[in-house]
């Protein structure tokens, strides 16, 4: 099919890249000439395992290419995907601005039927308003599909090759059809209903997944105090198949571009209708929490934070990616330099996007080795595997000091302690 995706970020891009992967005729439409240029190279301005062998895969084949040009793109496909971003505003809700604009620019595009599938994550009732808005410019007949996207920053081609479930929230039987051929070739799932369901789901399950997460770090928070070890209560837990192994890791709390503020945005869409959403609303509270807690066990072992060294390993808000949107590591560093240390960082992706938010007094390492040299503490603040496979005895070696205070329980405690650490989790 021929298909046209406007946003090419972590979705978008993924998105597009997949589909041309399995056959379709994918136009990608972003704003930035020179974005597009280095795409049509074959050159990916975002760091996700995988993505840019099938892309030069697709290339060869002549599946993909990109423009600036989202006219002549929409014009000559017979699907259109809005992947672009829906950040949160500052009372919390979903700003759709991006979604409106590309609306009305998809309408004023128009000149045939199209199928115009929504992929950002969007509160219930914003299909019926791009409806409204490619109406006032097209005349002509169209029909407007959710179909929320689930995949995963570091796993995402994956994910969306191979997902769970495939949401297809429609009101016309023949976008529907339309839709279940773009995913033809694709296994899971395929759940069809109407368009506001679709959209929930999405945020139902952004948000179960984050009560997930704030409920074990409350555990967490728990066990410190009663000397229990919130791994092996996890493991306990999570062989009980009602609950599940996943998502019940203790750290210093959820982030990202999408838990925080999903998390916040179907708060407030509850808010707005009159519902007051207590679970979710702890579910926040418990989670900007977690980075404080993580602070005071620094302090506590550190005595006094002021004019101490300390390294931060992992700045991304998880291993695996280059994102640092609302990524809890970059709040640590912040919250770290107000009490007055001087910090020093690596992470093996994301370091071009902290320079570009973090204050110019950080210092940049080029490794993990050269972040800890002379530093009083290191902090493990996302889950990179090769932060487990560091020569940690070189590394003590190096260091001033002898603290690990390990925010998202990925090393091994007695391993460290033999080293002649003093080791510090989340609850164990
Ligand atoms: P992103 O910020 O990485 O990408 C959005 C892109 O859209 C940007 O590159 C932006 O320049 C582009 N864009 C905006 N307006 C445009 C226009 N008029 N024409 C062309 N391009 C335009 O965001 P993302 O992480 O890819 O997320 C996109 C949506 O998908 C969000 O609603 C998000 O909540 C949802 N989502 C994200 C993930 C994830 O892991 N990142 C997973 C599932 C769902």
């Amino acid at each position: 099919m021929r298909i046209t995706i406007i946003g090419t970020g972590y979705v978008g891009l993924v998105t597009g890249t997949c589909l041309a992967h399995i056959g379709h005729s994918v136009i990608g439409v972003n704003r930035h000439p020179q974005k597009s240029s280095q795409l049509n190279q074959g050159k990916i301005p975002i760091y996700e395992p995988g993505l840019e062998r099938i892309l030069a895969g697709a290339r060869r084949n002549g599946k993909i290419r990109f423009t600036t040009d989202l006219g002549q793109a929409v014009q000559s496909s017979d699907i259109v995907i809005i992947a672009v971003g829906t950040p949160s505003r500052r009372d919390g809700s979903a700003d759709l601005q991006q979604v409106r604009q590309v609306a009305v620019q998809i309408g004023q595009a128009l000149r045939k039927y199209a199928v115009i599938i929504n992929k950002s994550t969007v509160p219930v009732g914003t299909a019926r308003i791009v409806g409204a808005l490619v109406k006032k410019h097209f005349r002509g007949k169209f029909d407007v599909v959710s179909c929320p996207e689930f995949l995963r920053e570091g796993s995402a081609v994956r994910d969306f090759l191979r997902p769970d479930r495939i949401i297809i929230g429609s009101e016309s039987s023949r976008a529907t059809q339309a839709v279940l051929q773009v995913f033809r070739n694709i296994p899971g799932k395929k759940v069809i209903t109407n368009i506001e369901t679709a959209e929930m789901i999405k945020y139902a399950s952004n948000a179960f997944l984050a009560t997930k997460i704030s409920f074990i770090n409350e555990i967490a928070n728990v066990c410190d105090r009663v000397g229990a070890d919130v791994e092996q209560v996890a493991l306990g837990m999570g062989l009980d198949p009602r609950i599940g192994q996943a998502f019940l890791r203790a750290g210093m709390g959820y982030g990202g571009s999408c838990f925080p503020k999903d998390v916040r945005a179907l708060n407030t869409i509850a808010g707005t209708k009159g519902y007051n959403f207590r679970l979710l609303k702890s579910v926040i509270e418990v989670n900007n929490r977690q980075k404080n807690i993580l602070l005071k066990k620094v302090k506590k072992n550190l005595k006094n934070i002021r004019g101490k060294k300390i390294a931060v390993l992992g700045l991304a808000f998880k291993g695996n990616t280059d994102d640092i949107r609302e990524s809890a590591a970059i709040d640590i560093v912040r919250l770290l330099q107000s009490a007055g240390a001087q910090i020093s960082v690596y992470d093996p992706a994301a370091m071009p996007n902290a320079r570009a938010v973090l204050d110019g007094t950080v210092k940049y390492a080029n490794n993990s080795y050269q972040a800890v040299v002379k530093t009083d503490a290191v902090i493990i603040a996302s889950e990179w595997e090769q932060f487990k496979k560091l020569d940690w005895s070189r590394l003590r070696q190096s260091m001033r000091g002898n603290l690990i205070v390990d925010g998202k329980n990925l090393l091994n405690r007695s391993i460290l302690e033999r080293l002649g650490f003093r080791y510090v989790a989340m609850g164990k």
